[in-house]
C-alpha cells in the first residue's frame, strides 16, 4: 500500500493520463483558470500566455462578452439541428460576410471539417464542369488538419506516415513558388483549385512574397480554378487584418476559418463567393452539431468584440512592435536565421532544433511554442498590453540568447 502511494506521488502525472490515448506529448502542467493573457496552474503559479491555445483565445481567457454569450445562450437553447432555421447562424453568416466580402457560409465544429467542406466544394465544382478526376494543388510545409482528406492535403510526411492509403487528388508544389504552379497549369487539365495558407502556421510561420496571393488569384482567374485559402490560423484579425488575404486586396473563392472564431468554443466555417458559393445543394453536405445556437451565439460575441475593441488594428500595431523589437534584439545573432511574422503571428527561426525553449520559457512564467523543430512561434492574444508585450520580448530574448550561448 505504501509503495503504491509512493508510485502515485512520483508518477502522479502518468496515473492521471493513463486512460487518455497517447496522442500528445503533453507538457507537465495543468491550468486551472485564466483571465486576459494570464493563466494560473493548479499550484496557482501565474503564466503569461503567448500562444493563446494555438491562436484560439485571441480575446484572452474568460473574456466577459464571451462568457456572457455562452451563459445566456446555454440557459436559452443549446441545439436544434440543421433540420431547422438557426437564427444566430444566419446572423453570424451575415457578420462574417460583411467583414470578409464573401457570400455564403457553412458552419462546422473544427478547422479540419471546414477544410473538408472546401475540398468537397472543389471536387463538386470540378465534376459540374465535366472534370472526371479533379485535382487540388497544395503546398509543401502546409497543415490542413488530421482527418484523412486534410492530412492527405497536408505537406508534412510525419503527419501522413502510417495512415496510407492517402486520399488522392492532391498535387504538391513548394510554398511561395509560382513557376511550379505554372508548370502544372501547362500540363494538367484536371486541376480545379488551389488550397493554401496565406501564412503557413504549423510549417514555421512562413510568410510568402507580398504579391503571392495576388499572383495566385490571377492564375486561378485565367485557369478557371478556385482560390481556396486556409485562414484557420491567420483569420479573425490574427495578422492585423480581419483576414490575411486583405493585405493583398484580393477576394478568394473559398476561405476556411476555425481557431479564433469561437475564442475556445469549438466552431469552424467554410466561406465562399461566386460560383463556389452555389455548388452545394441540399443533401451534398451536412453536420449534426455544426453552427448550433450555442456555438454561433458565442462566435457572434467574438466578432462583435473584435470590432468593438478595435482589436484588428491593435493586432497590426502590437504585432509590428513585437517584430521590430525581436528583430532589433535577436536579428544580429549569427545563430538566428530569421525573425518574421505578420501581425500577431511571429516566428524566430534558429539554426538548430530548439524545443527545449518551450520548457525554459515555462520556467520563466511564459508560454510559447516551437514548430517545424527550429522556429519559436508566438501567437499572443490580440488583447495584450504594452507591459505584456515587453515581458514576452524580454523573456524570449533572454532564454534564446542563453540557449544559443550554452548549446554546442
Ligand atoms: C489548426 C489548423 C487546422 C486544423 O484545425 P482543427 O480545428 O485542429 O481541425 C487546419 N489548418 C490550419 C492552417 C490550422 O492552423
Amino acid at each position: 500500500m505504501a509503495v503504491h502511494r509512493t508510485a502515485i506521488l512520483v508518477f502522479g502525472y502518468r496515473e492521471m493520463t493513463d486512460h487518455l490515448m497517447t496522442t500528445y506529448a503533453r507538457q507537465p502542467i495543468t491550468f486551472a483558470r485564466g483571465e486576459g493573457a494570464w493563466l494560473w496552474d493548479e499550484q496557482d503559479k501565474q503564466y503569461l500566455d503567448a500562444i493563446a491555445g494555438i491562436a484560439v483565445c485571441s480575446l484572452g481567457h474568460s473574456h466577459p462578452a464571451v462568457t456572457d454569450a455562452i451563459c445566456r445562450q446555454a440557459g436559452t437553447l443549446l441545439h436544434t439541428s440543421n433540420l431547422y432555421q438557426v437564427r444566430h447562424q444566419q446572423t453570424l453568416a451575415d457578420e462574417l460576410c460583411k467583414v470578409s466580402g464573401m457570400e455564403r457560409v457553412f458552419f462546422s465544429n473544427s478547422g479540419a471539417e471546414a477544410n473538408e467542406a472546401a475540398i468537397k466544394i472543389a471536387r463538386l465544382y470540378g465534376h459540374k464542369k465535366g472534370v472526371q478526376n479533379p485535382q487540388i494543388i497544395v503546398c509543401e510545409g502546409s497543415f490542413h488538419g488530421r482527418t484523412l482528406a486534410t492530412l492527405s492535403a497536408t505537406g508534412n510526411r510525419k503527419i501522413q506516415a502510417g495512415f496510407e492509403p492517402l486520399v488522392t487528388g492532391f498535387l504538391r508544389v513548394p510554398y511561395n513558388d509560382l513557376m511550379a504552379i505554372e508548370n502544372i497549369a501547362k500540363n494538367s487539365k484536371e486541376v480545379v483549385a488551389i488550397l493554401v495558407e496565406p501564412v503557413q502556421g504549423e510549417g514555421g510561420v512562413n510568410v510568402p512574397a507580398p504579391d503571392y496571393l495576388h499572383q495566385l488569384r490571377q492564375i486561378c482567374d485565367r485557369q478557371g480554378w478556385l482560390l481556396m485559402l486556409d485562414e484557420i490560423q491567420t483569420g479573425m484579425g490574427r495578422t492585423g487584418q480581419w483576414f490575411a488575404f486583405q493585405h493583398q486586396d484580393i477576394l478568394p473563392d473559398v476561405v476556411t476559418l476555425a481557431k479564433a472564431l469561437g475564442n475556445g468554443f469549438p466552431i469552424g466555417a467554410c466561406l465562399a463567393q461566386g460560383e463556389a458559393a452555389q455548388v452545394f445543394q441540399p443533401g451534398n453536405h451536412g453536420t449534426t452539431f455544426g453552427g448550433n445556437p450555442l456555438a454561433t451565439a458565442t462566435a457572434l460575441a467574438v466578432v462583435k468584440t473584435l470590432t468593438r475593441e478595435n482589436l484588428v488594428k491593435q493586432a497590426s500595431d502590437m504585432g509590428e512592435y513585437l517584430l521590430t523589437q525581436l528583430r532589433a534584439r535577436l536579428g544580429n545573432n549569427p545563430a538566428v536565421a530569421n525573425v518574421r511574422g505578420l501581425g500577431m503571428m511571429l516566428g524566430i527561426e534558429l539554426d538548430r532544433a530548439c524545443g527545449q525553449l518551450v520548457h525554459d520559457a515555462r520556467a520563466q512564467g511564459l508560454l510559447i511554442n516551437v514548430t517545424a523543430d527550429k522556429v519559436i512561434r508566438l501567437l499572443p492574444p490580440l488583447i495584450i498590453d504594452q507591459a505584456q508585450a515587453d515581458q514576452i520580448i524580454d523573456t524570449v530574448c533572454q532564454i534564446t540568447e542563453r540557449f544559443l550561448s550554452q548549446a554546442t
